[in-house]
């Protein structure tokens, strides 16, 4: 098991659609084509599998979340792999990413099983409609919900690597990449969250074990600098955060 069994990822996000129905200004989606559904890319089922199997078998523990840059719930496929993660990391904790834009009542019923926690952003000026229903219909809050306005967002914006032209902070070091695994929907394991496009990437996940992605060199290579904040790569030297609260 090496590696991944003495130190696992505390986050490991993967995109199963790249499509989001949404433009935000903060977001890259509105400055690059990628998620529009003309474009939209989605991860094979057998991929997922292998990725969520392979993490059961290591003992993922830490939080699973399926998405990167497209809403997980424009993808009606979401219900079945997510009760396949569900069934393959009985410990790992299930965290749902949404804009609630797609979430009903029935819809959230049938995601309960498989999921620990909901956190949904409200991107638009109102509540969506479904989302309303599912607070309605469980006297104002449930406790697997999380929900939060777009506003925190909007202080703490990230420039995604220098993709998003806005004033930001710059990172002076960042231990993100031995921290978390990110794959987008073509199985690329990619740097980080915020490589939207798929700058740096270190190999398929059809091609290896979660354990290889785990402890490769090359991505250790990229921590080590990146935590001495001698950054190597252009994404990296130009990263940073707007104002914190
Ligand atoms: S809803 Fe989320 S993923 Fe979609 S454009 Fe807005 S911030 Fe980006
Ligand atoms: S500094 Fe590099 S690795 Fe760290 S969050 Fe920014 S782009 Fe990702």
């Amino acid at each position: 098991m090496g590696l991944f069994a003495d130190h696992q990822p505390m986050f490991v996000e993967v995109e199963t659609t790249t499509y989001c129905n949404r433009r935000c200004d903060y977001c890259p989606n509105s400055v690059f084509d990628r998620g529009l559904r003309r474009n939209e890319v989605r991860m094979p089922e057998d991929l997922f599998y292998k990725i969520v199997s392979d993490l059961g078998r290591n003992h993922f523990c830490n939080q699973f979340s399926p998405h990167n840059y497209g809403e997980p719930l424009a993808d009606e496929r979401m219900p079945h792999l997510l009760e396949m993660a569900r069934h393959e990391m009985p410990k790992a904790r299930i965290a749902l990413y949404t804009n609630g834009d797609y979430l009903t009542p029935e819809l959230f019923e049938r995601l309960l099983p498989s999921v620990d926690a909901f956190v949904i952003t409200q991107h638009g000026e109102k509540m969506p409609p479904g989302v309303k229903a599912i607070f309605d219909e469980h006297g104002g809050s449930h406790p697997k919900i999380r929900y939060k306005t777009a506003q925190s967002i909007k202080l703490n914006a990230s420039n995604r690597g220098g993709l998003i032209p806005i004033q930001v902070n710059r990172r002076k070091a960042c231990g993100v990449v031995m921290n978390e695994l990110h794959i987008n929907a073509h199985g690329q394991l990619i740097l980080c969250c915020e490589d939207y496009l798929a700058r740096k990437t270190f190999g398929n996940m059809r091609d290896m074990t979660i354990e290889e992605a785990w402890s490769s060199e090359e991505r250790m290579r990229v921590h080590r600098a990146n935590v001495r904040g001698e950054f190597q790569l252009d994404q990296c030297a130009t990263c940073g955060y707007g104002r914190m609260t």
